[in-house]
């Protein structure tokens, strides 16, 4: 995935881990989500029971993992970390909920592809901390009870049009995550620069954030990447000049899009006319999973105007044809 890019699963990590907000304070922006969950985690306090069960939805990056942390350790309880599409068996969910502790907050990743037969063992977990399993087949079956410990579910999905109506009806709030703006990006690169013993010019730490595509998980790969750069070029103070290098190198243009964002745009201005072309087609001609273009690339797209949704397909703006005839000249 974008975010990953060349580097292995295990760097991006440990970086993660190492600049993750640890409480509300270091937690910048998405102020109606954290009005909200703050409310939530006072009220489970106050209740000494687990808090609600809460759905968090919105492009990959944007802190849904940071704030299920965030939410355990104000309550005081342990954080369990699973991806839906990774549970294969209903027994394998049984078993991680069976085992968790009282108001113990489980985090499901990804919870929109979990596989319907595992997710129906939700429904009564989450309801009456209770789950039915049934035991053998035909005539002889029957059901058995077994109780769960107050827990809170929190899931995370890129598409919360895509949960059934059952699950989605069974969290209490649903929190929509946005893009970030640029000053919140630039207090999370300054407080992250700090974290990683690196000192910025203020226009370079402007520069990361107006780059960032409004997502905090990309202004830390652009930072640890300069970070890298000067690192090289022997450079304490990082300047705006070494930023400008490193987001070229990442091929990272003025407005934050990427090699992939500027193909989706370039593929349907040269071979659909700029559109409209619909979905299918157009993943087709990039040879790209769907899920990747709609959930990772589109949505920040859609959101600056460079990529227009109609009901005939995907079109591009002028926005979009000024900024490629640009590029061109690069
Ligand atoms: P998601 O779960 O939505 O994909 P993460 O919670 O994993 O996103 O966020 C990725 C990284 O971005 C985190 O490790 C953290 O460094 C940073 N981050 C995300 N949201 C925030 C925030 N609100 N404040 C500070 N840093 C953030």
């Amino acid at each position: 995935n974008r975010m990953l890019g060349s580097e292995s699963h295990s760097e991006e990590f440990k970086h993660e881990v190492l600049l993750r907000p640890t409480d509300f304070t270091e937690y910048v922006g998405q102020k109606k989500v954290v009005q909200n969950i703050d409310v939530m985690v006072e009220s489970a306090k106050i209740r000494n029971s687990a808090m609600d069960h809460a759905l968090l939805s919105g492009p990959p990056g944007l802190g849904k993992t940071s704030l299920a942390m965030i939410i355990a350790k104000s309550i005081g309880s342990e954080l369990h970390v699973i991806s839906g599409p990774a549970i294969e068996k209903k027994g394998d969910l049984a078993a991680i909920l069976t085992n968790l502790g009282p108001r113990d907050v489980l985090f499901i990743d990804e919870i929109h592809r979990m596989h319907i037969s595992v997710e129906e063992i939700l429904y009564s977990a989450m309801e009456d901390y209770r789950l039915d399993i049934v035991i053998g087949q035909g005539p002889s079956a029957r059901t058995m009870q077994i109780q769960v410990a107050p827990f809170t579910l929190i899931g995370a999905t890129t598409r919360s049009g895509l949960l059934s109506n059952p699950l989605r009806d069974r969290f209490m709030a649903h929190l929509h995550f946005d893009f970030y703006n640029e000053h919140e990006l630039a207090e999370i690169v300054e407080n992250n620069a700090k974290k990683l013993n690196i000192v910025l010019e203020q226009k370079a730490l402007q520069l990361i954030a107006a780059c960032a595509r409004g997502t905090p998980r990309i202004a830390n790969r652009i930072l640890r990447r300069v970070r890298d750069f000067a690192l090289v070029k022997g450079e304490t103070k990082i300047s705006e000049e070494s930023v400008t290098k490193s987001l070229s190198l990442m091929e990272i243009d003025s407005y934050g899009l990427d090699r992939m964002d500027r193909k989706i745009l370039q593929v349907i201005e040269d071979y659909y006319k700029g559109g409209p072309v619909g979905i299918e087609t157009l993943c087709a001609t990039l040879a790209e999973d769907r899920t990747t273009i709609e959930d990772v690339y589109e949505p920040y797209l859609l959101k600056e105007g460079f990529l227009l949704r109609t009901p005939r397909g995907r079109e591009i703006s002028q926005k979009s044809r000024d900024h490629l005839l640009k590029m061109k000249g690069f």
